[in-house]
């Protein structure tokens, strides 16, 4: 486990080719990491000017598995045991407004959930979690995604609502009519529970968006057989998308670096201290959950 370092990156679809490609530079480590919930994914330790630890959500190798399937408690558990005290991830859902084009990035705001059977919570039959959201995403990380994207010179945009659904399939028309209508911009798979189990560690986090399509419905767009989405990305947008995803090494690079120089002075490392007042939980979380047990 070499390598500790407070930052870590989770990584999105084709997380792995940047990684086969040492797009992050030299690797210094590579580990799994066990937990109460399972085994984390593989993470990777990466040195250079600011030490960060890398995981590809989907898999090492290709895409291994998706969204649902995802541990993401014993992904957020091996982080916090490693030490992180703060999160980047990106994620690539589909665009629900005309005007922002696949290619495009976003820092998202806030988020609505719409995931059914996945475990969202460490702190189940405690009594425990009951955790403000005012700002589900860390607005300090945001800050340091703004830097990043403008110094890549990224098409992005400060805010947006992700709406997380649970797959693995796409979704319908109507699904994507009711999304605009509760003020989503963006429909991905993989931010929740992520972002609100980071938040019950007290950890930091917040998410880069790159839109993959336009969502179903969002743009006519005819079945193509056999094809990445089934023909909803035409080849002028697929050429962008795949442009624009060669930007995630600068782009990360640049906020992990805004954020080595950023005093931690936000409310995220906080979210429990209601509950450490009061005596249920001690300054180990860690501890306190492996207590509790399942
Ligand atoms: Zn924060």
């Amino acid at each position: 486990m070499s390598g500790a370092s407070k930052f870590a990156v989770i990584g999105g679809s084709r997380g792995y080719d940047l990684l086969a490609r040492h797009s992050f530079g030299e690797e210094t480590d590579s580990f799994e990491l066990d937990s109460p919930f399972g085994k984390s994914g593989i993470i990777h330790s990466f040195g250079g000017e600011t030490p960060f630890y890398f995981l590809s959500r989907h898999g090492d190798f290709g895409y291994e598995i998706t969204a649902p399937f995802v541990n993401y408690r014993a992904n957020i558990w091996a982080l916090k045991l490693l030490g992180v005290e703060r999160i980047i991830s990106w994620s690539q859902p589909g665009s629900l407004v005309p005007a922002r084009a696949p290619g495009s990035f976003c820092v998202p705001d806030d988020i609505i959930d719409q995931t059914r059977n996945r475990a969202g919570t460490f702190y189940k039959n405690t009594g425990l979690g009951f955790i403000r959201l005012g700002e589900p995403f860390c607005p300090e990380i945001r800050k340091s995604l703004d830097g990043g994207l403008s110094s890549a010179g990224a098409d992005f945009r400060k805010s947006g609502v992700y709406c997380c659904t649970e797959g693995p399939r796409l979704e319908t028309p109507a699904e994507v009519k009711m999304f605009r209508k509760m003020g989503a911009d963006m429909v991905g798979m993989t931010l929740a529970p992520e972002a609100f189990l980071a938040r019950e560690m007290e950890i930091c986090y917040a998410s880069v968006c790159m839109m993959s399509n336009f969502a179903e419905g969002i743009k006519k767009r005819p079945f193509k057989k056999g094809e990445l989405f089934e023909g909803m990305l035409t080849e002028k947008e697929s050429a962008k998308v795949a442009s624009s995803f060669e930007l995630f090494p600068e782009i990360i690079s640049g906020a992990l670096g805004g954020l080595a120089g950023m005093e931690r002075a936000c409310d995220c490392g906080k979210a429990m201290e209601r509950y450490r007042k009061a005596g249920k939980v001690g300054d180990d979380l860690l501890d306190d959950i492996r207590s509790f047990g399942e």
